[in-house]
């Protein structure tokens, strides 16, 4: 970052308003005097917060920035849940993902290849005392994994592994000795190992592939099955597009900056319509709205500022965020400040401060359905709003596929259906994971649990971290 960047004084001040403790604490100090006055607020709408922040987002408009001239901009960029279950759109929130559960061979009992004639099995029954430091690994495992690491060697001096013979390996050992000298590299010579194991094992060449062993000098003598699924999470993209670029087009705008010129989309070629690409590739041929252009064949983007032209962005960071800063929002025309942090106020303080004022019963800002609540928080809303629950069950109902994805989605992290999902469970072990004991579900299932304090920033993870 240049240190001219952002010369001289900010050209406005925007507070990025989220309408939950911290931005609510700021706006009172505002009022108090406490702070500057901004020059107007921003608010990012997903379209999917709790009706308490909206109605909270009103009052505030109402009693503090109305009075004191403060403009309130409501900028959006789409419905994040309209757009998520749209398969037209490739927009996402950060769900859990599973797979179908699956059946895999667990190996209970190993004995050796049964054929003599197996150089694989000739490798395994010589145990290794001397090749490597561990007494327990067989000259087998060496080879293998040494195997694996020689691949590029063998390609570099076009060298077929299967056919290699101890001559080959000293061959290969020499380049590689040549190499390490010529780019200084300490490369472990795996093929002077190789070499090693195979004349401790009696064979003059790598062993032939073996059907019956696969060429593991084991075969299986007694198995079970299990039944698996692979987890994972998706990207978080969202806030990125819900939240920060709404927020930076505005900026954009209140620094006198013009939508530019109308160009045909390119993505539809102006046609309005087209068969979303990642559903072309599963052969679909259902034409839609294009997504890029939302239907109107043309895109025009907000220009930027001059050079030297910047604002000053602030956000309601507390002193327990102190992680989640980083300068992930800035650009060359809006750098971030954090007033509660340069008046070294905690999370608490700020309760205590709006509780103090009247402003006790602020709603933590977060789509009503983000993956990142806490079974707390899932169980307050199903407990206390009964329309958003129902209303978030059946989204994460038809949640499930995803355009292109062969896992399925679930907004909790047990994957389960929401309204199936232990949220009434406090600890991970009082679940019965009837499928998968498995340690990573489990620490998901904490995670539930203990859910993230903060509310979802435009400038940070939900997580707690910075993004
Ligand atoms: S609250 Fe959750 S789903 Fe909504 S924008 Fe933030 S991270 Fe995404
Ligand atoms: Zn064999
Ligand atoms: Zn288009």
């Amino acid at each position: 970052m240049s240190s001219t960047k952002y010369a001289g004084e900010p050209a406005a001040r925007f507070m990025s308003f989220g309408a939950g403790v911290q931005s609510i604490t700021q706006a009172l100090l505002i009022k108090e005097g406490k702070l500057e006055k901004p020059d107007a607020a921003i608010f990012s709408d997903t379209g999917w917060e709790p009706q308490g922040v909206y109605d909270m987002l009103d009052r505030v408009e109402r009693e503090i920035f109305h009075p004191l001239g403060i403009p309130l901009y409501r900028v959006n960029n789409g419905i994040i849940q309209d757009d998520v279950l749209n398969p037209n759109k490739m927009r996402g929130i950060p769900g859990f993902t599973a797979s179908k559960p699956y059946e895999v061979e667990v190996v209970d009992r190993w004995a050796i290849c049964p054929d003599e004639t197996c150089g694989w099995r000739k490798l395994r029954q010589v145990k290794i005392d001397s090749v490597e430091d561990s007494s327990e690994m067989s000259l087998f495992t060496v080879v293998s994994a040494d195997l694996t690491d020689m691949a590029g060697l063998f390609d570099s001096v076009v060298m077929v592994p299967e056919r290699a013979t101890l001559d080959d390996l000293d061959e290969l050992t020499r380049i590689a000795e040549q190499r390490e000298d010529d780019d200084g590299d300490d490369d472990i010579i795996y093929s002077d190992q190789v070499a090693t194991a195979l004349r401790r094992a009696g064979l003059d060449r790598l062993p032939e592939k073996h059907d019956a062993c696969r060429s593991m000098g084991v075969i299986a003598t007694a198995s079970h099955t299990e039944i698996r699924r692979d987890y994972g999470m998706l990207n978080r993209k969202c806030t990125q597009t819900y939240k920060l670029q709404p927020i930076l087009e505005q900026v954009r705008l209140l620094l006198g900056c013009v939508v530019g010129e109308e160009k045909l989309c390119r993505y539809c070629n102006g046609e309005r319509e087209r068969v979303a690409p990642w559903r072309a590739k599963r052969g679909e041929t259902e034409v839609a709205e294009c997504s890029v252009c939302e239907g109107t064949g043309v895109i025009s983007r907000v220009g930027q500022p001059p050079a030297g032209v910047w604002a000053e962005q602030w956000i309601g960071f507390s002193t327990d965020e102190i992680t989640r800063v980083s300068n992930r929002g800035d650009t060359r025309y809006s750098k971030s400040r954090y007033p509660l942090l340069e008046l070294d106020m905690s999370r608490e303080q700020c309760i205590e401060y709006l509780i103090a004022r009247g402003w006790g019963d602020v709603v933590k800002s977060a789509c009503k359905g983000c993956p990142f609540k806490s079974n707390a928080e899932w169980r307050r809303m199903r407990d206390t709003d009964p329309k958003a629950w129902a209303e978030t069950v059946a989204f994460d109902k038809a949640y499930r596929n995803g355009p292109g994805m062969n896992h399925q989605r679930f907004l909790h992290a047990s994957c389960l259906p929401l309204d199936e999902a232990p949220i009434d469970v406090k600890q991970a072990r009082e679940w019965k994971a009837s499928t998968v004991p498995d340690q990573v579900y489990a620490a998901r299932l904490k995670l539930a649990d203990e859910g993230d304090p903060d509310g979802c920033s435009p400038y940070a993870c939900r997580s707690g971290n910075a993004a």
